[in-house]
């Protein structure tokens, strides 16, 4: 393709992927005048409410894809998960940013942690998993606890079974149907924290606050701002994730979760992962600062000046979780709190259906 041409406001967005992630990009795009149209395969996609075009196809309909990438001017996702062949197809028609080379290497946690690791950036011990006999061989190299991880699709713990001492790494790698897998030293960490930092065209790059997240079942349920951290930790996390979006030469926002390990004699920050798109732990952003991340993603995909983030106080973002949602209304009238419903229909156990975020001292931790 050739040079991405900065877009006019009334220029089409095109965005792959049908989540919350999308439907936040879309209102985001539409305050600073752009069109969205949303390409995603489920039906009841909830950023498709908010598109003026949606289309609703699989990933491998050509026919489809051609149609999608004619009515828009750039292409960027707010899922990682698309295969490489549709953002290729993709790519011969319309910008795709940020680039689909990205894709490739954050879509394998092996081929990612490789890449992390050659940054000179700290991450977990791991060992690439492929057989049973290399399974035996890595519970050595790494020793137990660990986390064996499938290499492709995990997300929100799925595709992940902790190995204790006592248990049977065959049981756990025959649980993730024997797929080829990293085995992960597990990580006593002190805290999680990640950095959501947008990077324009010119490689100029904003970082948000660093975010401290708590999980519940591996989903994330709180992201307070700012972490709890020592200034030079939160200089030393902003660093690592700017390393890494400048070898990306990447365009767009991404998000780097890490693990804050005691101090002593080993480093202290590992990155656990690198999310290629918006991510839920900035979404106190909306409300908690001067722009948001979705703002950042879609002014640097169009080509436009980031802004400097300005944040308005201490944030908590709470994540309501399957029947959490039926709650919202107790939220409504608390004092420093937004309110954010996704509109997704059925019950959805497990699934993230809003968030609410705090702002101000009451609730959020210095
Ligand atoms: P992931 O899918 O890799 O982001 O993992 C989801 C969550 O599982 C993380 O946010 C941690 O809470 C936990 N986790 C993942 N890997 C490890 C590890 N090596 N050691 C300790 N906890 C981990």
């Amino acid at each position: 393709m050739s040079a991405t041409p900065v877009l006019m406001p009334e220029a089409t967005i095109g965005i792959l992927g049908g989540g919350q992630l999308g439907r936040m990009l879309a209102l985001a795009a539409a305050r600073l005048g752009f069109r969205c149209h949303a390409f995603a395969p489920d039906a009841d996609s909830c950023a498709f409410e908010v598109m003026q075009q949606s289309t609703c196809a699989a990933y491998d309909d050509r026919a489809a894809l051609a149609r999608f990438a004619e009515s828009v001017d750039v292409i960027t996702y707010e899922f990682e998960n698309i295969p490489a062949e549709t953002a290729a197809f993709l790519a011969a028609r319309r910008p795709v940013v940020p680039d689909p080379s990205v894709l490739a290497k954050t879509q394998d946690r092996l081929v990612e942690k490789n890449f992390i690791q050659d940054l000179g950036i700290a991450t977990a011990p791991f060992v690439s998993v492929e057989s049973a006999a290399g399974l035996a061989k890595a519970v050595s190299a790494v020793g137990l606890p660990a986390v064996l991880k499938t290499r492709r699709l995990g997300y929100d713990g799925k595709g992940q079974k902790m190995i204790g001492p006592k248990d049977d790494p065959a049981a756990a790698w025959a649980a993730l149907h024997k797929v080829p897998c990293i085995l992960e030293g597990f990580v006593p960490f002190e805290r999680e924290i990640s950095v959501v930092a947008a990077r324009g065209r010119g490689g100029e790059v904003e970082c948000f606050d660093v975010a401290e997240n708590e999980h519940s079942n591996h989903i994330l349920k709180t992201s307070r701002v700012p972490a709890a951290i020592s200034h030079d930790l939160a200089v030393e996390a902003r660093r690592i994730t700017e390393t890494i979006a400048d070898a990306f030469d990447y365009v767009g926002v991404l998000a780097v979760e890490m693990f804050v390990v005691g101090q002593g004699s080993g480093p202290a920050v590992l990155v656990n992962e690198i999310a290629p798109r918006v991510h839920n732990s900035g979404h106190w952003s909306i409300d908690g600062c001067s722009v948001s991340q979705f703002e950042q993603h879609i002014r640097a995909v169009a080509g436009w000046q980031l802004a400097k983030p300005v944040r308005h106080g201490n944030a908590e973002m709470i994540n309501l979780i399957g029947t959490e949602v039926n709650d919202y209304a107790r939220w409504l009238g608390e004092p420093g709190v937004a309110v954010h419903l996704y509109g997704k229909t059925g019950p959805h156990p497990g699934r993230k259906m809003g968030h609410v975020t705090r702002i101000g001292s009451s609730g959020a931790k210095d």
